[in-house]
């Protein structure tokens, strides 16, 4: 299987090569020649493990590992860091089917393929006999920069730096990133938001004097974001595996049709979703949920990609963003590969911040539904869905069921769905206790505070409760010490990324 650019370069690469890159020289994204179709049945997926799952799916786009190479790497990966026995477990709840992802270390779907992402990216410089240091530079809106700093502490031939947006982040989040341990782990706030933060890693990325210089000393950058195909190709997988999932449960028939909402950030765990249907699994609708920054359903609905509107910091953080990064793979698609266009539409969106694509690609957008969800809107259906089903919601996850729940009044489509659950209530427990009706003085006596309550006590009232676990990664939190203090400004990251690696 080779890799060639969403830019229209016809630079074939090997997976080794583009994961150990990232993106592509001609600054676009890598995208398999051909999308494979799935190596088995359904039927012959039924029973297996995800484990199991898991390498079909990636041994089928990364052809170059071997079997050996390839099952250390998901073995590596998928172990007992995850707190769930069967890894994403399927859990019904209300009208959909949760499909929980966030049962990893930092308790977000990123954890899914920044576990394995250190492992295929180690294999891959080993395989291409790569001499210098790897140094991954990410840009989070708060749950990517975590998982990857953990997937990533002292890797050996690896250094990490992120950078998050100084005041987009939840209190658990940050702290889950500043009291990061490894001595190859590096942290900045940013002065700005998450869209900053991604435009400044990638100006870096585009800059060749710089990566001169780097060279220089050895170092090679590379990505962890969503734009590094070694990362969104693990996602394909838990797709695959919930419609294998419903099979056994009896909520599908073998080639029945699965909808699939996603709260949408950067695009990739909903293209993931779309790749799995190109492979063969039966997607229908694929819901794109937004919040209040919607530019996304706009698009879906118009054909019209407009950035050129206000920034909304909202109680979704991770969905924050403007610039969709992973859209760009789903253009290439649909023009059925017409780097030119994509290129165009690209150079439009840096210089005009809008771009509106061809019939065709309209017409391809018909697999998607895009609705958004208000922040308040968001708190209603965490509220409502404890109360009647006992289950609790993150404010993303409630962000895709209020849109689905909006999709079902319009359409009435009754077909099997599947949520993708992004991240625990805990890491936003802040939102999600006063979705719960915790004020801050319930939030006092049930988290044993006398004076200001802290994003942590969120966590332990939100315990109290409600009884669902906290996952460990969250646990005392409060108590680790904060190792990284680093703040930059957009204008001065180049500068924080050679001083991180003097
Ligand atoms: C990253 C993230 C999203 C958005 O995912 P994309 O792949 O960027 O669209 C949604 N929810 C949570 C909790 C996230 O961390």
């Amino acid at each position: 299987m080779k890799y060639e650019s969403t830019r229209g370069s016809k630079n074939l690469q090997s997976s080794t090569t583009a994961i150990i890159r990232g993106i592509a020289e001609d600054k676009g994204l890598y995208v398999p020649a051909s999308i494979p179709r799935l190596p088995l049945t359904i039927d012959k997926m039924k029973g297996m493990t995800y484990q199991q799952i898991a390498y079909q799916v990636l041994h089928t786009y990364f052809d170059e590992y071997t079997d050996e190479e390839m099952q250390k790497c998901i073995d590596g990966a998928y172990d007992s860091k995850f707190e769930a026995e069967s890894v994403v477990p399927v859990i019904k709840a209300g009208k959909a089917w949760f499909l929980e992802l966030y049962h990893g270390k930092t308790a977000a779907f990123k954890d899914m393929a920044l576990s394995i992402l250190p492992y295929l990216m180690t294999t891959a410089c080993k395989k291409e006999g790569e001499q210098s240091k790897i140094c991954i530079l990410t840009a989070t809106s708060g749950d990517t920069g975590k998982a990857a700093l953990e997937g990533f502490a002292d890797v050996e031939g690896t250094e990490i730096i992120v950078f998050y947006p100084k005041n987009g982040v939840s209190q658990v989040q940050e702290r889950q990133m500043v009291s990061q341990e490894g001595a190859n782990t590096h942290v900045y706030a940013i002065e700005g938001n998450f869209d900053d933060a991604q435009t400044g890693v990638k100006k870096i990325f585009a800059d060749s004097d710089f990566a001169e210089k780097l060279s220089k000393m050895g170092i090679k950058l590379s990505s962890a974001n969503s734009i590094n195909i070694g990362r969104l190709v693990p996602q394909v997988a838990y797709y695959v595996y919930s419609y294998v999932s419903l099979v056994e449960k009896g909520v599908l028939n073998d080639g029945d049709a699965m909808n699939v909402v996603v709260p949408t950030g950067n695009f990739g765990n909903i293209l993931a979703a779309y790749m799995a249907g190109k492979m063969g699994i039966n997607i229908g609708k694929l819901i794109c949920a937004s919040n209040e920054n919607k530019v996304l359903t706009d698009f879906l609905n118009t054909g019209v990609y407009d950035a050129r509107r206000d920034f909304h910091l909202t109680n979704s953080p991770s969905m924050d963003i403007l610039i969709s990064s992973n859209l760009e793979r789903l253009l290439y698609l649909l023009s059925d590969r017409d780097g030119g266009a994509v290129s165009e539409w690209m150079q439009q969106l840096d210089s005009q911040k809008v771009y509106e694509v061809s019939e065709k690609v309209k017409d391809g957008l018909k697999d998607f539904y895009g609705g958004f969800c208000t922040e308040s809107e968001t708190l209603d259906a965490i509220g409502k869905m404890w109360k009647q089903e006992g289950y609790l919601m993150d404010t993303h996850t409630a962000v895709a069921y209020k849109v689905y729940e909006d999709y079902l009044a319009a359409t009435g489509d009754d077909t099997p769905t599947v949520i993708a659950s992004t991240a625990s209530a805990y890491k936003f427990a802040e939102s999600v206790a006063s979705a719960l009706g915790l004020d801050e003085n319930k939030v006092r006596v049930l988290s044993g505070v006398s004076d200001g309550v802290t994003g942590f006590d969120y966590v332990k009232a939100l315990e109290k409760e409600t009884s669902v676990r906290v996952p460990s990664g969250l646990k005392n939190l409060e108590e680790k010490p904060v190792l990284h203090k680093g703040v930059c400004t957009k204008e001065n990251m180049s500068d924080v990324v050679l001083e991180a690696l003097k």
